[in-house]
């Protein structure tokens, strides 16, 4: 049975009950991490998975609450043992800093490193990946840098989730969220490259999703405005994320 972890849902600035926003998606076949906060390593276990068993890191833009833990993690995976290859997905800038980060960290000179491999993902709407259970796939969308959101699609019933990551208002969240069974929408304010949570109510009624989760709000928000400002645009059901929130079909 898949399992969808928020496993953070803070915007940059993380808290001790929230970090920044990243998730995990498991499966029978796979185990995806979706961007890498703070305290990657500890968290994934804390939630109850054993980070060994990572299969795929999809990163999706280059900012550091979205990347900032990667280097900890890979380095703590060699450390604990790791030998089975890892694949690395993102846009070709994201993936271009990813791999200038790493030299920094002198990751070629790491003995008995195991094997990373990176998945250039097209500027497009594309398939990222795919198993006997679920289908993801990846649009761009309009942030500060080049950034893509996701969407889920459940290949033995009809169910799916879109993330949007950072983003404003634009086409590709659309194109994400349309008849999604979940819509997981940024709300990080009124900001060039992000949505309020009005605007993240506006995309979630324009796409008639079943239902929105608010993610990536600042610490300061009260969260009972957040589904207020929301709800003005949207009649469906909208709660806030949550660290540890699980979602399984
Ligand atoms: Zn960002």
């Amino acid at each position: 049975m898949p399992l969808f972890t928020i496993i953070g849902s803070s915007n940059a600035i993380p808290t001790k009950k929230r970090d920044t926003t990243y998730l995990t998606l498991q499966t029978k076949e796979k185990y995806i991490l979706i961007d890498c906060g703070t305290n990657a390593f500890v968290r994934l276990v804390q939630s109850g998975m054993s980070p060994d068993q990572l299969t795929d890191i999809i990163v999706t833009h280059f900012h550091p609450d979205h990347v900032v833990g990667l280097p900890l993690l890979l380095m703590d995976l060699w450390l604990i043992g790791r030998k089975q290859p890892l694949i690395i997905h993102g846009l070709n800038e994201t993936i271009t800093r990813i791999e200038k980060m790493m030299s920094l960290f002198g990751w070629g000179n790491w003995p008995e490193f195991f094997q990373v491999s990176f998945q250039v993902v097209p500027q497009v709407k594309s398939v990222i990946l795919y198993d006997s259970s679920v289908k993801l796939w990846s649009t761009p969308v309009k942030h500060l840098i080049p950034t893509i959101g996701l969407r889920i699609e459940s290949l033995s019933k009809p169910f799916s989730i879109a993330y949007t990551c950072d983003t404003e208002p634009c086409q590709g969240v659309d194109d994400l969220a349309l008849g999604a069974d979940i819509l997981i929408h940024e709300s990080a304010g009124n900001a060039k490259g992000h949505s309020t949570a009005g605007q993240a109510g506006e995309a979630a009624a324009r796409a008639e999703v079943d239902k929105l989760v608010l993610i990536h709000y600042p610490n300061h928000s009260e969260e009972s405005k957040l589904i207020n400002e929301a709800a003005v645009n949207y009649s469906g059901e909208i709660i806030t994320a949550v660290d540890g929130m699980t979602f399984r079909w």
